[in-house]
């Protein structure tokens, strides 16, 4: 009998387990899978895709105000929240398939039920309650939605988990957090009409990203109609006869909303997963901690995506899922480099960050030299609507590199991702400077800002 039944068991069939599955089969490797939801991870399912299709709904609410500057003339139009919904949830199926198809063609072995470590080489099935003994096993059960510390009547709210299934359009939402998740959804359900108060506990939102960007989202948010309750938290939410959701703030009057959208973050998903009991490190989270090849301290043992807290960004768990798989399978170690990873939040108006913020640059004792710049895009001239766009550039004084880029305004996620190559290679404002502008468009203004201001702390 073989020593291992399998060469590779994955646990979680998301974007970072996908990948490492597919990549480690094709290296040779006998692969097994399982996954305890559907196939596709959160990303898929619950996560970037069916946000991204709720996030160009909405847009059409700009759009359709827009065309009557340009000379068009539509009735007035109306939102239908069920065809969203519905033709969102069909293409989730849609992309689910093709995740299954693909670890089919690739020949990796699917098993749709829960399974549990239970030694070092050894998983546990829990429906078909198989034993696999598995030369490597690999966590990728990514993260889940968490409320922490809970509260009294916390169970009247929802999750992004579940927001993306409401049975009708609410009139009144409120949305707890000023992180990704918070803003994102706030964003989206005011341009479907609902009336979205976004109570946050700090007195900006998004803590980490640069202060100008901070300040500017915050204020548009407000602009676009969305009620701020910043440096506030609730203490307990009530159900009220007409099922209305009351929450109690810590100052301030309650806020009644049909649906409370709690988005305090999320947490890795490791609890009854037999890891620890399989002598795998846990931090203060409940993440896997692992080395840069993703590696736990059971050398049999890997993980990556969210469940490690380093990155949480689908990209970032993919590629930390191929590097494993090319360097346990395929004979050629590389691990993922995580310092340079562009991301974009999907407000509107978009987000799009790469490298360092005003504030970490500084922090790192160098010397700065900012260019920013602010204005009105071509088609708000003549649509009207009160919209600006704005971009920073974060350029080092000594070595002229630029090592920070952001843009808050419209199209700022692609334009980012290709900037993001630029920054990626090492780019100097002199390289910025010496490339050719793209006119009209917005972007070209990152090659044509020449006035910096200095920076300090
Ligand atoms: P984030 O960590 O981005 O934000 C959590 C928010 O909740 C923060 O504003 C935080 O406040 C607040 N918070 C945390 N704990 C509490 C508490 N006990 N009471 C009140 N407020 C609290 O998490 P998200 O859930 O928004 O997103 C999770 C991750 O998913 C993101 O970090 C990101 O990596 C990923 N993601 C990426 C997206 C993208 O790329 N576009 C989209 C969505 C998610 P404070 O700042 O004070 O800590």
């Amino acid at each position: 009998m073989a020593e291992f039944d399998v060469d590779l068991f994955v646990i979680g069939a998301g974007s970072g387990g996908t990948r490492a599955a597919r990549i480690a089969a094709g290296h040779g490797a006998r692969v097994m899978i399982a996954e305890e939801d559907r196939i596709g991870g959160t990303c898929v399912i619950r996560g970037c895709v069916p946000k991204k299709l709720f996030v160009y709904a909405s847009r059409f609410a700009d759009e359709f105000e827009d065309a009557a500057g340009f000379g068009w003339r539509v009735g007035k139009p109306e939102f239908d929240w069920p065809t969203l919904r519905d033709a969102v949830a069909k293409e989730v199926t849609r992309l689910s398939g093709l995740y299954r198809k693909g670890l089919d063609g690739a020949g990796v072995a699917i098993r749709e039920e829960r399974a549990v470590v239970t030694g070092p080489h050894e998983v546990k099935l829990q429906k078909s309650g198989q034993t696999i003994r598995a030369r490597h096993i690999l966590v990728a059960t990514g993260g889940y939605p968490a409320f922490d510390p809970p509260i009294p009547g916390g169970e009247l709210g929802i999750s992004s988990n579940e927001v993306f299934h409401l049975p009708s359009l609410p009139k009144r939402m409120l949305v707890i957090g000023g992180g990704y998740i918070a803003l994102e959804f706030a964003s989206v359900f005011a341009r479907l009409g609902v009336a979205v108060t976004l109570l946050h506990r700090g007195d900006n939102v998004l803590r980490g990203f640069d202060e100008d960007l901070r300040t500017r989202l915050r204020d548009a948010l407000g602009h676009a109609g969305i009620t701020l309750r910043l440096g506030c938290t609730v203490d307990r939410i009530e159900l009220l006869p007409d099922g209305t959701r009351r929450a109690h703030c810590a100052h301030g009057a309650p806020i009644d909303a049909d649906v409370v959208l709690v988005a305090t973050g999320r947490r890795p998903n490791t609890a009854g997963l037999g890891l620890e009991a399989a002598g795998v490190k846990l931090g203060p989270a409940g993440q896997v901690l692992v080395d840069a090849a993703s590696l736990s301290n059971v050398p049999s043992i890997a993980a990556v995506g969210d469940v490690t807290d380093r990155v949480n960004l689908t990209p970032v768990a993919i590629r930390e899922g191929h590097a494993f798989a090319d360097s346990t399978f395929g004979g050629k170690p590389w691990t993922m480099d995580h310092s340079l990873v562009a991301s974009a939040v999907f407000t509107t108006p978009e987000l799009g960050t790469v490298g360092l913020t005003e504030q970490q640059a500084l922090a790192t004792g160098r010397e700065l030299r900012i260019f920013e710049t602010g204005f009105r895009p071509m088609k708000a001239t003549i649509s009207g609507r009160d919209e600006r766009i704005y971009m920073k550039l974060i350029v080092d004084a000594q070595t002229d590199k630029v090592i920070g880029v952001h843009i808050l305004g419209h199209d700022a996620g692609e334009i980012i991702q290709s900037v993001a190559i630029a920054v990626t290679m090492g780019a100097t404002k002199a390289d910025f400077d010496r490339t050719i502008a793209l006119h009209p468009s917005a972007a070209e203004e990152l090659v044509t800002m020449r006035t910096p201001r200095k920076s300090a702390l």
